[in-house]
């Protein structure tokens, strides 16, 4: 198969919004925005045996490359529209592209994204896939805006992908019941997107938490020039979690643990009850977490009222601490 007959069987013809004037085929997709919004574009490359496994489930794959940048999105809480993809790949491995655009086009349709170009090269295993999603004007949900006072929130549970990653690795032994649940959040990341949605008028600041909460709430107390107060006792944690590792360990994967896509977001106190409102709408679990104060911007951590030291961030200690 050559180039042009694998995007013809594989990447065209899943395309059906009204805003998609000119699709796959052209030197440019053609793509129309409705008056009074603003368009919210991100990218993400995932390289083989950096970011993922070479021989990783095809169909968790294609998931993951399209999870990952929907992820950015819900991040801004702006609606998912468009995605070009970018795919390098070794050779023509038709069972494996099946699998991909198995779990690419799975669930892209379930957030109505439409594919609408990309490239295809030769070389090794790599995936770029770049989205765009519209938003009302003025209303996304940027990493400065955080004020002091603020209460900081995450949605879901934090740590789990990181532990699935461990588990794979044969650091920790999970439970075998809860063994689907990790591997599920280590490999099917689900993009909070209705919750992004439901923040744009809540919300003071959020971003996707991708490389781990203490690193990326990080980003948002130096965007926002305020401190962030955590208390890891209100740390949301996993049956799983809790179940497996010491309290010490847990912390240290849910701060610094990557994958989570769970979103970290400020609310200022006027708007703490819509927030109860808004996202028990749309089904979301979300815990308080801790709240921003004025001062050098950072993050500072605590445990039982006292300052709290994070162990070395190396995961040796799990060899011999499990
Ligand atoms: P060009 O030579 O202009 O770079 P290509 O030959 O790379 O164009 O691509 C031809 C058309 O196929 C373009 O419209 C491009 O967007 C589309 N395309 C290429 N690769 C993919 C892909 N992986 N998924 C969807 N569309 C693709
Ligand atoms: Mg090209």
């Amino acid at each position: 198969m050559n180039e042009f007959e694998i995007i013809k069987q594989y990447f065209t013809g899943h395309c059906g919004r009204k805003d998609v004037i000119m699709g796959p085929g052209d030197d440019c997709a053609l793509l129309q925005l409705p008056p009074n919004t603003t368009l919210a574009v991100s990218t993400d490359t995932l390289v083989a045996n950096v970011h993922f496994f070479a021989d990783m489930d095809p169909v968790a794959l294609g998931h993951r490359a399209l999870a990952v940048n929907l992820s950015d999105l819900a991040a801004m809480g702006a609606d998912p529209c468009w995605v070009s993809l970018a795919l390098t790949l070794p050779e023509v491995n038709e069972a494996w592209l099946k699998g991909f655009c198995e779990g690419f086009f799975e669930l892209a349709e379930y957030y109505n994204v439409a594919l609408v170009g990309g490239d295809m090269t030769k070389g090794p295993l790599s995936i770029t896939v770049t989205v765009h999603g519209s938003l009302p004007q003025g209303k996304a949900l940027r990493r400065d805006g955080a004020k002091a006072g603020d209460g900081i929130y995450v949605t879901g549970t934090l740590g789990d992908a990181a532990l699935g990653l461990q588990q794979q690795l044969g650091n920790v032994t999970v439970a075998e019941p809860q063994q689907a649940f990790v591997r599920t959040k280590f490999e099917h990341p689900h993009p909070r997107i209705l919750a992004g949605q439901a923040l744009r008028d809540i919300a003071s600041s959020a971003l996707d938490l991708s490389d781990g909460l203490l690193g990326d709430l990080a980003h948002i107390a130096h965007a926002s020039h305020v401190r962030a107060q955590l208390e890891l006792e209100l740390l949301p944690l996993s049956k799983a979690m809790t179940d497996t590792v010491k309290q010490e360990q847990a912390w240290q994967l849910a701060l610094t643990g990557g994958d989570d896509y769970e979103l970290c977001f400020t609310v200022p106190e006027l708007h703490r009850g819509q927030l109860e409102t808004s996202l028990a709408h749309c089904g979301v679990k979300f815990t308080r977490i801790g709240r921003m104060v004025a001062g050098e911007a950072g993050v500072e951590l605590t445990a039982d009222g006292k300052p709290y030291q994070l162990a070395a961030r190396s995961w040796d200690h799990f060899r011999s601490g499990v």
